[in-house]
């Protein structure tokens, strides 16, 4: 349902009537935690300066230790909610279980699959069958083939309002977080029709790469990207170290400006 042998023309997908797909060039911009209203909004407004159309922010937090930030949950989703009606920017939040993807898509406008639960196909199914566009980022230690058998399972269940998000590999490299796998979006883009994004803030995991690697992900013909911005990162609850700030914003809106086909 998602190969282009199926579909051969590229596909858009509209969040909150925001397209994603070839001829944009969508930003979406957020904290990586929702912490408070006034953050939250904080980086609504940068997000909007970086030229972001979508804001991204979890409530929900899917960390590699229990004992790291988990997120404010319900009460994270109706700070979203808030910020969404005060900045009119659709809302992109990660769902981490079949559980509360109920509750989630009843805030959200994107449901977001991570990276740790891209081949958790109870979930994939339940986010196909909740009415929301998802936005599935590719497992860091999958293949681009296994990424594409995940969204069939969300195609499967009537849903096709599916964006890919590269997000990085598990490589032997550790000088970055991840290895930023840029030959996937081509490679998706001509193996799919669905709308192909990079996060370079979760791939890098540092601020001064962010810059860099959403350059090489425009150059090479991304459909938008997805950043990490943050007013105070010296104190962020999560991922401090990756979000933009201040001057970045401006650095990062001019590269995404020169590059966009649109903007
Ligand atoms: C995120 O975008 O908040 C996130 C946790 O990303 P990933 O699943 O790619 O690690």
């Amino acid at each position: 349902l998602v190969s282009r042998e199926h579909h051969p023309a590229r596909s858009v997908v509209r969040v909150g009537g925001v397209p994603i797909g070839p001829d944009t060039l969508t930003v979406i911009a957020g904290p990586c935690a929702v912490e408070t209203v006034e953050q939250t909004l904080e980086a609504a407004v940068m997000a909007r300066a970086a030229g972001a159309a979508l804001l991204r922010g979890g409530a929900f937090k899917p960390r590699t230790s229990p004992y790291a930030y988990q997120g404010l949950g319900e009460a994270g989703l109706r700070i979203l909610a808030e910020v969404r009606a005060e900045t009119g920017m659709p809302v992109v939040t990660e769902v981490i279980d079949p559980a509360s993807v109920e509750l989630v898509a009843g805030y959200a406008d994107m449901l977001q699959v991570g990276t740790r639960n891209m081949q958790n196909f109870a979930l994939l199914q339940a986010v196909g069958s909740a009415g929301k566009p998802v936005l599935l980022k590719r497992g860091f230690a999958a293949t681009v083939d296994e990424w594409l058998m995940a969204a069939e399972y969300i195609a499967q269940r009537g849903n096709l309002d599916i964006v890919l998000c590269e997000r990085g590999i598990r490589t032997f490299e550790t000088a970055t977080r991840n290895t930023l796998d840029i030959s996937a979006v081509p490679v998706a883009q001509r193996r799919s029709h669905l709308p192909v994004i990079v996060d370079p803030s979760h791939s890098g995991g540092r601020r001064e790469l962010v810059i860099p690697l959403a350059r090489a992900a425009l150059a090479v013909g991304a459909d938008g990207v997805m950043i990490d911005v943050h007013p105070a990162p010296e104190r962020a609850l999560c991922d401090g170290a990756q979000a933009l700030v201040g001057e970045d914003i401006r650095e990062f809106s001019i590269a995404a400006s020169i590059l966009s086909p649109v903007m």
